[in-house]
């Protein structure tokens, strides 16, 4: 007799919060979820879970949800249910109405890294095939878009060079601009089990992270540099290794190059611990020591967060911390590494599939006739050669008027992305706004077609995590709204004149594996049959690649890059004197669609804004008050915390909440190379709300 509740089977997906990959059995009773198990064998987790992996999953059943496609009405603007026929070929006609007025550039796409890998591939094909330009981005454009761009120029690859379990040898670990214990917590266990082993660690954060001091954890190190200083303290970092002989030079004189112009630059004296003090904050003797300690190490890591990213200088920091690990000989073997902890669970993915408007699947730019004439011959259009916009770009082009219909699929960049004034004018400005999620979301607000999207319990497929594991992500029930994602996409392209189609998510990757060198050895089957495999997975590597750049780099030589330090244009004034700087917490995700509608998990009910209690009582503030946090874009309110975890002149908050809409104070200021935006840094002032 089954007791009630029970489950009766069970099927191995992968969680679709972040960039960890855990692994999980789904419980199920009939078609009823009853719970999520942490697999023993997944290749991330080893049976580990956190909390968001292990209950957050009511969300897929809430009655929010949106299961039916939704067409505004013109006159009314009220939503009406419309078949799927009309509303994608609504999408479709007013798409090819919108060229026909405007130019084929006047359309693109936003794909999202919570979707599948596979899902990401569909919505890029569709542009460059169906839309016939290169107009594709991907939300990973706001947070690692410098990950790709900094680790590509030094060792000739947009990825991690490191497994998870690679932690477990390392002898020193630098965590720059991360918060492990809240943005990636089944890793940090992994990380914090090797520091109580022993391990030495050092932070560099503005903010006095858990890691800092935790139980049986203290770092060696915590570097508390101003925000927007990073490049000067990394340059100051490798200026220690350089002037007092602690460089690696058999590997720098086997395996890389541009070394003796760098090292003249970093040598001198204005990079020195002591000439940066005034510019990081950070006391030059600890920054020396932290220096010595990372250099000295028979094996130093790296592990960084969007703290090194989204910055304007983010490009130049990932190619920093580079230039630091190829002079200290840490990169290709156990316990080194340069390794960027992904938010969203398939940041990696989303990026390798393509949705970059310069870079085909497997990150080969456009402008490459080579590899154009390959997808063009397999998708039998052509490509076009130059770049299309990034999503700051058709925001820009949007008000101008150039740019005027565009198709975002599982992201809410109304609530998301920097200087939200700017997002919502471009939003108001297009004539064709369509938004494919499960929710209708802050952007739907400004949508003019509603497509119901799949909870990642609807969806076969993989993500792939930040280690390179490619997992399968397997449906435990059918898409409620009787589409798959990918299937939604195919139609749009079929209806616009190009045929897509497809029987299975499997096909679609034996595409990507057709045309992607890093790819050519994944399947489905590959992956039923070892769990989960590591990108690159080809005939040299058939079983995958857990450490990357072991013998030579995938460019050859790592390449040292000057990496000046430049100071941001966002200093604080008279009149915004404080520095804003942001992040996540365990409990929450992202914007919040997810654990704000998740009942069990969702006991962070509002954002906080944390301030030091000098700032506050400068100010006048007490502990819970209300106040109103203003930078030169705009402004909100929210309640203060008052926290010593912060230094004196920044504050610190979350965007998981619509209703705080954080991002109405973020700027316009981003990465000089990539365009992602300077989240970590805003002017601001503070005050109580009357
Ligand atoms: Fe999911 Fe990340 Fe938590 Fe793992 S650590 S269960 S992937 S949210």
């Amino acid at each position: 007799v089954l007791q009630l509740g029970m489950p009766t089977r069970s099927v191995v997906t992968t969680c679709a919060y972040c960039g960890v990959g855990c692994s999980f059995k789904a419980e199920l009773r009939g078609t009823e979820l009853v719970r999520m198990v942490p697999h023993k064998d997944g290749g991330a987790n080893e049976g580990h879970s956190c909390v968001k992996g292990r209950f957050a999953f009511g969300y897929a059943t809430h009655p929010d949800r949106r299961l039916k496609p939704m067409v505004r009405e013109r006159i009314t603007d009220e939503w009406r249910e419309v078949s799927w026929e009309e509303a994608i070929g609504t999408v479709a006609r007013r798409m090819r109405e919108i060229q026909a007025a405007h130019g084929p550039d006047a359309i693109g796409a936003i794909s999202s890294s919570r979707c599948t890998n596979e899902e990401v591939f569909v919505v890029q094909k569709m542009v460059r095939a169906a839309f016939g330009n290169n107009n594709v981005d991907t939300c990973a454009r706001v947070c690692h878009s410098p990950t790709g761009y900094g680790l590509k120029q030094t060792f000739g690859e947009s990825a991690g060079t490191q497994d998870f379990r690679s932690v477990a040898a390392a002898d020193v670990i630098v965590v720059i601009g991360a918060n492990p214990t809240d943005g990636h917590p089944v890793f940090a266990s992994r990380m914090k089990k090797r520091l109580r082993e022993g391990a030495r660690l050092i932070v560099i954060d503005p903010r006095r992270i858990d890691l800092v001091r935790s139980p049986h954890i203290e770092a060696a190190h915590h570097l508390q540099l101003r925000p927007g200083t990073n490049v000067a303290v990394v340059n100051a970092l490798a200026h220690v290794a350089v002037t007092e002989g602690l460089v690696d030079k058999g590997f720098v004189a086997d395996r890389c190059e541009g070394f003796a112009e760098w090292a003249a630059f970093i040598a001198r004296p204005e990079h020195s611990p002591e000439a940066v003090e005034g510019i990081t904050g950070v006391p030059a003797d600890e920054l020396r020591a932290a220096a010595r300690l990372y250099a000295g190490a028979p094996n130093g890591a790296i592990y960084y967060g969007l703290g090194v990213t989204e910055h304007s200088q983010g490009s130049t920091m990932v190619m920093g911390m580079a230039n630091l690990a190829m002079a200290c000989g840490n990169l290709g073997r156990d316990g080194v590494g340069v390794n960027p902890l992904r938010g969203q669970n398939n940041v990696q993915g989303s990026c390798d599939m393509g949705s970059f408007p310069h870079e085909l699947p497997g990150y080969r730019h456009v402008s490459d006739d080579a590899v154009r004439t390959v997808f063009e011959k397999l998708w039998d259009r052509p490509i076009l050669a130059d770049p299309g916009l990034r999503i700051p770009n058709m925001f820009d082009a949007a008000v101008a008027g150039s740019f005027r219909g565009l198709f975002v699929h599982g992201e809410d960049i109304a609530q998301s992305d920097p200087n939200l004034q700017h997002v919502t004018a471009a939003l108001t400005a297009m004539d064709l706004v369509v938004v494919q999620d499960l929710f209708l979301n802050e952007t739907a607000k400004f949508a003019h077609v509603f497509l119901p999207g799949a909870s990642f319990l609807e969806k076969d497929g993989t993500f792939t995590n930040a280690e390179r594991r490619i997992n399968r992500v397997r449906a435990v029930m059918k898409p409620k709204s009787g589409k798959h994602e990918w299937q939604i996409v195919c139609e749009i392209a079929t209806a616009m004149g190009y045929p897509m189609s497809y029987t299975h998510p499997s096909e679609i990757m034996d595409e990507i594996a057709s045309v992607t060198p890093t790819f050519t050895g994944v399947s489905f089957e590959l992956l039923d049959k070892l769990g989960s495999v590591q990108w690159p997975c080809n005939p040299q590597a058939p079983e995958g690649t857990p450490v990357m750049h072991v013998d030579e780099f995938t460019r050859g030589k790592g390449k040292f890059v000057v990496t000046a330090y430049v100071p941001t244009d966002e200093r604080s004034t008279r009149k915004f004197p404080l520095i804003l700087t942001t992040g996540r917490i365990l409990s929450q995700y992202n914007v919040g669609a997810q654990t704000r509608r998740t009942e069990n998990v969702a006991w962070h009910r509002e954002d906080i804004l944390e301030l030091h209690p000098h700032d506050a009582e400068v100010r006048g503030i007490t502990d819970g008050d209300t106040v109103r946090l203003a930078s030169r874009v705009g402004q909100t309110t929210l309640r203060a915390h008052i926290s010593d975890r912060m230094p004196t002149g920044v504050v610190y908050t979350t965007f998981h909440h619509p209703v705080t809409g954080a991002n109405v104070v973020t700027t316009e200021n981003s990465d000089w190379a990539t365009n992602c935006p300077e989240y970590k840094v805003t002017a601001v002032q503070v005050g109580l709300a009357i």
